[in-house]
């Protein structure tokens, strides 16, 4: 197993642009990201406030340019999702959605918080007994059989494909969907509809959605919800490191969290000012502080000779 100097979760531009500093500083650095789509960056259509970039860009090309840059100088980049995480030795391990697991002397979290706030009638009755929030983790568990996706963002929309390969048939609820994209014969779009419920006994059986046209069920026995909020993603954390009780990631002003060797930068932090710029500033100090730890140094050295 390959260990590395430093690991970030999440690639937005709080860990993107750690991964830029730990890479310049010589420090051997992987970053995970489920999907650029799937941060609040990524899914923003224009961007016109990045110092820098005049012009008008999405937010999904300023994401990709930062990982670019950062892999000029030696960070790895892996699309994944980290589902769980061990913090307890010096060496810390991060576990992925496909079972593998990385191993990093620091971690910098950086998840931001797209995270969902309310859950639907049955979601959590029916939480691994057919609902999922993964479709790497759960889709073999549902082959050959009838699958229902929901949200709206382009992480929802690959998940959804991805299910295509086990599953009898997808139906993909969603309130926006790319027109443009082509999408294999058992897929089925339900445009402008939103999931309210899902239905089961002991199991999924079904769900209930809402469309313009009025409130129908369909037939399914698994249900894949990607639908996003506004709280820190700290799902994968398990609590192994200090939040407040709006499970903001707390942090001292060097970006330390109650963990040794555990960073945390970003709107994981619930930054009062929620802005692309102060993302990646934190991820900056951040790194900083990650090389400062591991190299038992007293102060911050600067990126900058
Ligand atoms: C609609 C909207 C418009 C905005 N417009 C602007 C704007 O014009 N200008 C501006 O400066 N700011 C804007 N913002 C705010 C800005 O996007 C955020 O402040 C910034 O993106 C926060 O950066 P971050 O890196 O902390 O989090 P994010 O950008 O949210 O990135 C988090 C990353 O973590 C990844 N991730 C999450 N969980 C996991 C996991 N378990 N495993 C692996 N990866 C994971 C996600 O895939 C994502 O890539 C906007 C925000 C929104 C929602």
């Amino acid at each position: 197993m390959t260990e590395y100097d430093v690991m970030i979760v999440g690639g937005g531009p709080a860990g993107a642009t750690a991964a830029l500093y730990t890479a310049r500083a010589a420090l051997k650095t992987i970053v995970f990201d489920k999907s650029v789509t799937a941060g609040a960056l990524g899914l923003t259509s224009k961007i016109a406030n990045y110092p820098g970039i005049p012009e008008i860009i999405s937010g999904e090309e300023l994401v990709t340019r930062i990982w670019s840059q950062a892999g000029q100088y030696g960070a790895e980049f892996k699309k994944t999702k980290v589902v769980s995480v061990d913090f307890s030795g010096d060496i810390k391990t991060v576990f992925t959605a496909e079972g593998e697991s990385f191993r990093a002397r620091a971690v910098i979290l950086a998840t931001g918080a797209m995270g969902r706030s309310s859950v639907l009638p049955g979601e959590e009755q029916f939480l691994g007994r057919g609902v999922s929030y993964c479709a790497t983790c759960d889709g073999a568990f549902f082959k050959g059989k009838e699958v229902l996706v929901y949200g709206s963002g382009g992480y929802a929309f690959e998940e959804a494909l991805f299910l295509t390969r086990f599953a009898k048939k997808v139906h993909f609820v969603s309130a926006k969907f790319p027109s443009e994209e082509k999408v294999p014969g058992n897929f089925q779009v339900y445009p402008e509809a939103r999931l309210t419920k899902v239905l089961g006994e002991g199991k999924v059986t079904g769900a209930e959605i809402a469309t313009p046209r009025g409130v129908s069920v369909i037939p399914v026995e698994g249900v894949f919800i990607y639908s996003a909020g506004n709280k820190p993603v700290v799902d994968y954390l398990f609590g192994n490191v200090g939040t407040n009780e709006k499970m903001c990631i707390l942090v001292d002003k060097e970006y330390r969290t109650n963990m040794p060797g555990v960073f945390a930068c970003g709107d994981v932090l619930c930054n009062d000012v929620q802005q692309a710029v102060v993302a990646a500033g934190q991820g900056c100090i951040a790194a900083l502080s990650a090389d400062k730890y591991l190299r038992g140094r007293k102060s911050y050295v600067k990126d900058y000779k």
